[in-house]
């Protein structure tokens, strides 16, 4: 659909259950009317109002005139041979953003961007190269999730396969918290919205201190903290965000994380060569994590053009593993998936330094 002339309207994605049943109640339409209209457009994937043929025409024409629902631009699709997919975006003013399909086992995760770049300067991080451009509206965080599952409609797989998500593509999602909440909002409107259960979101944050404790209270979602290393030099020297909220003070936020009994906190931990993959380091990692429900994620560092840092010898990497398993902690190591189309864990960069 061609969005020109459509500067008046609103996207209808923008909108929350509540928002929508708001705006109905003013124009006197009954409330239960935005449980019908999220369900087409959530559930059943409807491509434009006419379709939504329990609302009668009225109500349609109403709609029409001042919203429009429309699916992201996708402008190409890259297909790795592990059979994860990165889907490319161009939005409404040129800028692009990325997300991923990854097939699992039984299901289908994908990993949503939340921002149009992003602020945080990760040292190791491609995203962070072309730096910030803008958050992204609640429609297009939404959109990524609505049209991937379109997709695996059109390739005749039931779309609730796609059960999974993690807000771990480009941008730091708790920097564009206001929409970050409505979308999740919609994500786990489980009688009228996309149905996804709590435990199947996952939130990944550099470590934004104030909007953690915030999240706990907010969402009952799953909470990643991107850690990377074990002392304040070695973090500040990779992500600025730890000169605002050393090590100390993000992991006495984690330690206060409203969650369920048996939840744990996921600690990403990329293994840089010679940077933070040390035996030493290992051990400081588990003292470190030992008061807080935790489990760690070692992320073998994605190389990338233009940077210096390498990744540890397979040899470096499990034994650092080790030590962790040998100490009862809760570890893995992530598996890279997409790595060959640059959909890997910090690849993602969606033409940044060409918007
Ligand atoms: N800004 C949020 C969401 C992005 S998640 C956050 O930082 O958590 C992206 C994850 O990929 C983060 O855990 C980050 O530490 C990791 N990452 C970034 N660049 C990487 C790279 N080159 N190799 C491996 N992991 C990387």
């Amino acid at each position: 659909m061609k969005l020109t002339g459509l500067k008046h309207m609103e996207n209808i994605q923008d909108y929350t259950r509540e928002e929508l049943v708001k705006w109905l109640e003013d124009k006197g339409v009954r409330s239960f009317r935005a449980g019908q209209i999220f369900k087409w457009i959530y559930l059943k994937q409807a491509s434009c109002f006419d379709e939504m043929t329990d609302l009668g025409k009225e109500m349609r024409t109403l709609l029409s005139e001042h919203f429009y629902l429309h699916r992201l631009d996708l402008e190409d699709k890259q297909v790795s041979s592990d059979a994860t997919e990165k889907f490319l975006f161009r939005l409404n003013d040129g800028h692009h953003i990325e997300s991923v399909l990854i097939p699992e086992k039984d299901h289908f995760t994908l990993c949503v961007s939340t921002q149009v770049g992003c602020a945080m300067a990760c040292k190791f991080c491609l995203t962070a190269r072309g730096g910030m451009k803008r958050n992204l509206s609640v429609a297009e965080i939404i959109g990524q999730v609505r049209d991937a599952r379109f997709y695996l409609l059109q390739k005749n797989i039931e779309p609730l396969q796609l059960s999974n998500i993690v807000f771990m593509g480009m941008g730091e999602p708790l920097a564009n918290y206001d929409n970050l909440i409505k979308a999740l909002e919609i994500i786990m409107d489980t009688d009228y919205g996309m149905k996804f259960a709590a435990r199947r979101v996952t939130v990944s944050t550099s470590g934004l201190v104030p909007k953690i404790a915030q999240l706990g209270l907010d969402t009952d979602v799953n909470l990643a903290v991107s850690l990377n290393a074990t002392d304040d030099k070695t973090r500040s020297a990779l992500m600025p965000i730890n000169n605002t909220y050393p090590i100390s003070v993000l992991l006495d936020a984690c330690k206060k994380f409203t969650m369920k009994p048996r939840n744990k906190i996921t600690f990403e931990y990329i293994l840089i060569k010679g940077i933070n993959d040390s035996k030493q380091d290992a051990l400081r990692l588990v003292t470190l994590l030992s008061p807080i429900r935790a489990k760690v994620n070692l992320i073998p560092f994605n190389e990338h053009e233009g940077s210096d840092f390498q990744r540890p010898e397979p040899k470096q990497i499990l034994a650092f593993l080790q030590i962790l398993l040998d100490r009862d902690m809760t570890a893995m190591t992530r598996k890279s998936k997409g790595d060959d189309i640059s959909a890997a864990c910090g690849q993602l960069k969606a033409k940044l330094e060409t918007p």
